[in-house]
């Protein structure tokens, strides 16, 4: 049984009026853990389970840590989160609602990344990465499975774009199906544009900084794969700012009822600012996310 739930696909009305496109939207923010995190990292914690881990260690104050700490609660195995100094108390209370142990560890992702490791390796524990492992990959390509077993098919697939799993997945997904020409915008934000960066200079970059309000997506260097994938198929990165990607949270705060963080709202933005003259049929991923709240936008 998988941890995720197959996802609301819904066509957009007020999406399709406002773009002249017909666009559809796959809800995943509806998952349990708050975004599609959980059908990779899910699927990743079951196998790790397989192979005997009893216990889970993550490096992630964001949605991955999220999803690693619903998968813990649901396998009963127990979790620690190692999370920097800069993670917002509103979400290190949301992963410890979910029975997990959060830890401080330092002030940036990679110090949290090495404690995470460091304690795994002590322990024999499962380190579960954000976004880098083909099992996260796998579980990920799960979307894809769902609207294709619904009949449905796109002529674009927009999604946003942090580390790169959930387009590793996507990708891996659209080819278990024979899809793999399946064009996909791959949006990020200005001040977090790992893939867009790598793309251009032909090979992986790491960012000096993420300066972005939508730290979910701030990877400074994706996944060799994305690259690999972004060189190798039609996907097309393009860029939006941070005021782009928040206005696009409350449009989808105004057309679905529905709050998202401005990583998810990105590639909303995308779809708004992008030629979609060749595409008639479109699919907005709205991967969702837990670090956000009403109050975020009715202050
Ligand atoms: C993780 C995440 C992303 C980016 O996914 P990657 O697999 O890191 O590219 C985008 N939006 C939300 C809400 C996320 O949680």
């Amino acid at each position: 049984m998988p941890l995720h739930i197959v996802s609301p696909l819904l066509h957009s009305q007020g999406l399709t009026n406002l773009l002249h496109r017909n666009i559809y939207v796959k809800m995943d923010a509806m998952q349990p853990s708050g975004s599609f995190k959980i059908r990779g990292i899910g699927y990743h914690c079951q196998q790790l389970y397989k192979q005997g881990k009893r216990h889970f260690i993550s490096s992630s104050g964001g949605n991955a840590g999220m999803a690693v700490a619903y998968s813990g609660k649901m396998l009963k195995v127990p979790v620690t989160v190692y999370v920097p100094e800069a993670t917002s108390k509103d979400l290190i209370a949301k992963i410890r609602d979910e029975g997990a142990t959060v830890e401080i560890a330092g002030e940036s992702w990679q110090e949290a990344h090495f404690a995470a490791q460091k304690l795994a390796e002590e322990t024999g524990g499962g380190y579960v990465h954000p976004f880098d492992h083909p099992e996260i990959w796998h579980g990920h390509a799960s979307l894809v499975d769902e609207w294709v077993a619904q009949n449905h098919q796109f002529d674009l697939i927009v999604l946003s774009v942090g580390g790169g799993g959930l387009l590793c997945g996507v990708v891996q997904g659209l080819m278990r199906h024979g899809l793999e020409k399946t064009p996909i915008l791959a949006v990020e934000t200005e001040g977090a544009a790992s893939l867009n960066r790598s793309v251009k200079a032909g090979e992986l970059v790491t960012l000096d900084r993420i300066d972005s309000i939508a730290v979910t997506l701030g990877a400074k260097k994706v996944t060799q794969q994305a690259l690999e994938y972004a060189q190798n198929y039609p996907i097309h990165t393009h860029l939006v700012s941070d005021e782009e990607a928040v206005e696009a949270c409350r449009l989808l705060a105004e057309t679905h009822r529905v709050l998202v963080e401005p990583a998810c709202g990105a590639a909303l933005a995308g779809l708004q600012t992008y030629d979609l003259k060749p595409y008639k049929s479109i699919l907005l991923i709205v991967c969702g996310g837990s670090n956000v709240s009403y109050r975020s936008f009715y202050p």
